[in-house]
This record gives C-alpha cells, structure tokens and sequence, in this order.
C-alpha cells in the first residue's frame, strides 16, 4: 500500500477541506476548498504548496474558495464535467475512469450521482484511500438533491464494494447526528448502538470521526445496509424528517 497523508481543515459548521499530501514527492492538493481562506491557512501552516484542487460537486460549500486558492497558488482545478459550468475556474473536467495524479498516487474518477447528478468521487486504490464528497458519511449518506434513490443506492453500493480497510475522507461532520438515528431504525444492532456509544464519546471530547471505512460502514451504516433501492429511499426519506 502507498502512504497518503491526509489532513482534515473544519470549515464553517461542520464541513471539511482535505488535504492530501505524496510524502515521496511532496506535491499536495486540497479536495473541496469551500472556504479559500481556510484552505490556504491549512497549507501555509504546513509549509505545503497545492497544486491542484479537486472538487467532487458544485454546491458552494465545496467549491467557493477555489477562484482564491488558486490566485494564491497557481494550481490547476478539477472538477466534474456534468457540473463544471456551475463551478468556479475550473481548468480541467473529468468523468467516469478519468485518473487524476497527486505525485506518485495515481486515483480514480467514479461518478457517483444522487446528492447531485454529477457527484464524482476520487478513489486512490493503492493508497487505500476514497474522497467522496457529499455522498457517503460515516454512518449517513448526503440528502437527495438532485439524483433518485435507485441512483444514490447504486452510489453506495459501488462504493460498499471498495476493500474494507479503504479510509473514506466525507465532507461533512453529520456522524453524531447519523448515529442518533440509525440507532433510532435499527436498535437492536450492536455496532450501531456500540458505534453511536463512540461517536458522543469523541464528539464530547471534540474529536473528529473521519475518516471512516468501508468495513465500518457496511457494519454500521443503515443506508449501505439497505436491501435495495426502495428501502433505502425509505429510510432516506425517513432521515430527511428526523429531529434528534
Ligand atoms: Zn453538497
């Protein structure tokens, strides 16, 4: 397996911007700079240089500080084709089996609509890691915008199928909340009962949950577990309306 690094910058509320890192080659790029002054602080204090920027989605809170990450840095900006008209400065679009390079780690382009149509993920397999924006959480998955449930199921499920020791770097911290009610529809599953225990523990003491992986969340993510489509548009509509 290839080392990643990989650092979490808290946005706003509850989002996060990544940074990955090649510690053999020192090249780094920030996945989903919604907030550009954070983004470029969490380089600087790093002493890192972003290349590039990879964006998963266009919703705002990904993609609103790249036009000023990339005036600070000069890095060239990814983005998923489907949505690159609605995204800022975009040099670069990408779509299903396009590969993206940070240094020597070589990732993926899966399109995984649902949270919106043109939701792409980057899987880096040989470094066992997956930023999948808004479509997967740990414990949750991302609301149905723009996509149907057979096309978010399908999403996940793809995603499900990834090595189970895979690190997957979401974008929002929404596991609290995630665990509050999938104990609320499964409360006769221990890892999710024992899981939800965890998250007020770290939660309580300010920890980050991410990153997650795939093996915990096909232990204790309801949505993956879903039978099928229909169950899952259940439940997801079912989350929609749950006040904890
Ligand atoms: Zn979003």
């Amino acid at each position: 397996m290839r080392a990643a690094e990989v650092v979490a910058l808290p946005a706003f509320s509850d989002n996060y911007i990544w940074l990955l890192r090649d510690p053999e080659t020192g090249e780094a790029a920030v996945i989903d700079p919604g907030d550009g002054a954070v983004a470029l602080a969490g380089l600087k204090a790093r002493g890192w240089q972003a290349k590039q920027i990879f964006n998963t989605h266009w919703h705002p809170d990904h993609v609103g500080g790249n036009a000023e990450v990339k005036a600070a840095t000069g890095c060239t900006i990814t983005a998923p084709a489907a949505e690159a008209a609605r995204i800022p400065a975009v040099d670069r679009t990408v779509a299903e089996g396009d590969r993206v390079q940070v240094g020597a780690l070589d990732g993926e382009v899966w399109e995984v609509p649902g949270h919106t149509l043109g939701h792409i993920a980057y899987v880096f397999r040989e470094a066992g890691i997956a930023f999948v924006g808004d479509t997967l959480f740990a414990m949750g998955c991302g609301r149905l915008f723009e996509g149907t449930p057979e096309q978010m199921y399908a999403s996940l499920q793809r995603l499900a199928a990834l090595p189970g020791e895979t690190r997957v770097y979401a974008a929002h911290e929404y596991t609290l909340s995630n665990a509050r009610f999938a104990t609320h529809v499964m409360p006769e599953m221990t890892a999710i009962t024992d899981r939800l225990t965890r998250v007020e523990a770290d939660r309580a003491a300010g920890k980050i949950t991410l990153p997650t992986t795939i093996a915990e969340e096909r232990d204790s993510n309801p949505f993956v577990r879903a039978g099928n489509a229909a169950e899952f548009g259940r439940l997801r509509a079912a989350k929609d309306s749950y006040r904890s």
